[in-house]
Order: structure tokens, then C-alpha cells, then sequence
């Protein structure tokens, strides 16, 4: 039996891993499961997967948590001192599927114990990639990438050898806002945002794919994860997202994964690695598909790209910079304080100004320091929305 973890398992991401876990529950104990404030959801799945203990990240929530799970002999916590003992807790496979930077702390530590790390929160690439790496090396520990080009990179590589690598393509689905005009950019509400022409997910990630913030934290994600030159990452609109992402080689071959736009695909990738099992996705009809098409991505309308690439060549801290304070932005943009196109001009006032002093971002990449430059990066930017 695989001993499971799933931080952020109410969430799209943690749903569908549940859905694939709850198909073979008897390959599976599950240790523990996190959640925010859809407690019905937590308890409920926590006692369908029998799981040894439920977290809520938040302590306003524990009464109702311990309400919902009386008498089923799980264990209740709440916070994120509790989020992280439960990594800590032994397991073989752990789905790290919270949303945003609050994802780095308890993936770290389910890397400490040597767990195979299952990596939807891309945040914890963009916030700390070499800390992230150091950890899985140094602990035995190994991780797996879930973001879906990612995945489709990291399959594509099977059995290749890195330095024959000429370039990575990650495809974009262009969000909500691909066929807009540009005028009408500064205009689009929250609802509009929030809403996918392709992918089913989470509230911020659509949101971050119609700015492109999305597609930016993944270049910076993919610098990470496979140590590649920036200069050799590349992104491509592709409206039908059916190709996740292209590996081109030295020869000039380019090696595409191709699938239905379902996240169960690159979850259960991550789930049964090395090997391949039957997975419940549609099989894809390419005569009824017809035509896959392609376009540059413009820098005007996505800035969101740009940025990536001058966070890529900073390096240091500036990935925690950029995270926290698109998420600020974000938060700001949903609760109307700013429009849709501030979100990039936040970033990168935040940006310009943390970077004036060096001290701030060229500090070396531990837990410590990146928690501290996401503080003065939410500060710079709560600042720059209140007072400009
Ligand atoms: P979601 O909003 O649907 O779910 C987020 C989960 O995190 C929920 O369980 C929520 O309770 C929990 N959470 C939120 N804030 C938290 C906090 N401060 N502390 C602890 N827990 C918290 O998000 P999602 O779409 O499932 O995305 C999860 C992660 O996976 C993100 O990093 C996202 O970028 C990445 N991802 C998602 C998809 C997708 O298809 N949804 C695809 C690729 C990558
Ligand atoms: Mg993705």
C-alpha cells in the first residue's frame, strides 16, 4: 500500500487526485489531508479515504472541522504549524497542491522526509527553486512535476540526455482574454477573468492565465526544474490546448505531448510513476480535432512574460518578489481595488523597487529569507495599491 498526503485537497487540483486515489482505494492508506475553509468537503473526503488526520490552514475552522469528524477516530488540526507536521508525518507520495506561496513550508518538509513530492504549486519553483532541489537531493527525496507542461516536458525527456536539449516549448492557452481587443483589457472584471476557455481550475490559476502570470511562473518554473538556460525556454500560444508542451533536441526533432486537457493526466503520471497505468481520460479523436494551431505571444498585451524573463536573469530572491506581489495584485484585482492591467504594473513597480536595494534580493535562498522577502514584497505592494 502507497501511503498518500494531499496538502490542498479540496481544492481542482486535490479533487482530482482524489477522484483517481478513491478508484483503487485499496492501493492506498492516506495519511493526511489539508484543506482551507470547505470543511464539509475536508471531512467528507477524510472519511471516505479513511485519512489518519485533517488539516484546516485555518484555526477559525477547527471547531467545525472536529464537529464534522466526531467520532470517526481522525485527527484534527488547524494552522500552519499543523500543516507541516503533517508533512512530516512518513508517507511515500505527497501531493503538494495548495495554492500560492503558503505551498513551499509543507512541501519542504515532505521532501525532509524523503517523500516523493507530486508538485502542482508551482509557486514553490518560482519562490525557491534551489531550496527545493537541494532538499529532494539532500534527503533522498524526489520531485515530480503536475503542472501540466511540465509533466509533458518531464516525459518527453524520458531517456534523454539534458545537454541535447536546444529549447523547451511551453504552450499557453491564452485565458479568457486571448481574443480581446486590447482596450477592452482595462475593463475586464474579476467573473470574466475567472473564467476558462479550456481547463477546468482553481479560482487564481484561471485568473493568472488570462494575465499570463500563469505561463510566466511556469518559464521561471521551468528554469527551475530542469536547469535549463532561460535563453532556450520558450512560449507559444496555442488555442486548443491539446499540446502541453514540446522538447526540441539538437537534431532539430521536436518531441510533443499531446492529450485531452483533463489534470488528471499529468496527476496520475505523478501517482504512478515509473510506471504507466489506465488513467479515466478521454482519448483524444484527431480527425474530429482537425487542425492544432499555434501564435507568438505578444509582450504588450501578456507584460507578464517579460517580467519572467527579467525575474529569470535577476535571479536570487526575485522569484519570492514576483509571486508575492502578483498575489497581492491579484488579491486587490478580485476585490476591484485595481484593474485587470495593474496587476503587471504592481509587479513591476514592486519589482524596480525591492531590486533598488540589492541587499534585499541577492541573499541566499533559504526558508528564512524567502519568507521574508514575500513579507516586504506584500508590504511594497499593499503600499504601492493604498498610496501609489
Ligand atoms: P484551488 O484554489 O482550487 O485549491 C487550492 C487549495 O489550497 C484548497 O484546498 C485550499 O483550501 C488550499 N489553500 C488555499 N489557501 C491556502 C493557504 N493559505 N494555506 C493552506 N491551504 C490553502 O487551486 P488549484 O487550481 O487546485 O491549484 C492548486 C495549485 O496547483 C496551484 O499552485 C496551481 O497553480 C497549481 N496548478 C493547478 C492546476 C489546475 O488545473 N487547477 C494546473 C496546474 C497547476
Ligand atoms: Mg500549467
Amino acid at each position: 500500500m502507497k501511503r498518500v498526503s494531499i496538502f490542498g485537497a479540496t481544492g481542482s487540483i486535490g479533487q482530482n487526485t482524489i477522484d483517481l486515489i478513491a478508484r483503487a482505494p485499496e492501493d492506498y492508506h492516506v495519511v493526511a489531508l489539508s484543506g482551507g475553509r470547505n470543511v464539509a468537503q475536508l471531512s467528507e473526503d477524510a472519511r471516505n479515504l479513511r485519512a489518519e488526520v485533517a488539516v484546516t490552514a485555518y484555526a477559525d475552522c477547527l471547531d467545525d472541522l472536529r464537529v464534522a469528524l466526531a467520532g470517526s477516530g481522525i485527527e484534527v488540526a488547524a494552522g500552519e504549524a499543523a500543516l507541516i507536521e503533517a508533512a512530516a508525518r512518513p508517507a511515500d507520495w505527497v501531493m503538494s497542491a495548495i495554492v500560492g506561496a503558503a505551498g513551499l513550508a509543507p512541501g519542504l518538509m515532505a521532501l525532509q522526509q524523503g517523500a516523493t513530492l507530486a508538485l502542482a504549486n508551482k509557486e514553490s519553483m518560482v519562490c525557491a527553486g534551489p531550496l527545493m532541489m537541494a532538499t529532494a537531493k539532500a534527503h533522498g527525496g524526489t520531485i515530480l512535476p503536475v503542472d501540466s507542461e511540465h509533466s509533458a516536458v518531464f516525459q518527453a525527456l524520458v531517456g534523454e540526455r539534458m545537454e541535447d536539449v536546444e529549447r523547451i516549448i511551453l504552450t499557453a492557452s491564452g485565458g479568457a482574454f486571448r481574443d480581446w481587443p486590447m482596450e477592452q483589457l482595462a475593463q475586464a472584471t474579476p467573473e470574466q477573468a475567472a473564467t476558462h476557455p479550456n481547463w477546468d481550475m482553481g479560482q487564481r490559476i484561471t485568473i493568472d492565465s488570462a494575465s499570463m502570470f500563469n505561463k510566466a511562473l511556469e518559464l521561471i518554473e521551468t528554469r527551475e526544474f530542469f536547469q535549463i538556460d532561460p535563453a532556450k525556454i520558450e512560449a507559444v500560444v496555442h488555442p486548443e490546448s491539446l499540446i502541453h508542451a514540446l522538447v526540441g533536441f539538437r537534431d532539430g526533432a521536436l518531441m510533443a505531448h499531446v492529450g485531452p486537457s483533463d489534470m488528471r493526466h499529468a496527476i496520475g503520471y505523478a501517482l504512478h510513476h515509473p510506471e504507466r497505468r489506465d488513467l479515466p481520460v478521454e482519448r483524444l479523436d484527431l480527425v474530429k480535432i482537425g487542425a492544432l494551431t499555434f501564435r507568438a505571444p505578444d509582450e504588450l498585451r501578456w507584460p507578464a512574460l517579460r517580467l519572467a524573463r527579467e525575474v529569470m536573469q535577476a535571479g536570487g530572491l526575485c522569484g519570492a518578489v514576483f509571486n508575492a506581489a502578483k498575489e497581492v495584485a491579484m488579491d486587490a484585482f478580485i476585490d476591484r481595488r485595481i484593474g485587470f492591467l495593474q496587476m503587471a504594473q504592481v509587479v513591476e513597480e514592486v519589482l524596480s523597487r525591492l531590486s533598488a536595494h540589492p541587499g534585499n534580493l541577492d541573499a541566499a535562498i533559504s526558508l528564512d529569507n524567502v519568507r521574508h522577502a514575500d513579507h516586504l514584497a506584500r508590504e511594497t505592494a499593499d503600499d504601492y495599491i493604498t498610496n501609489g
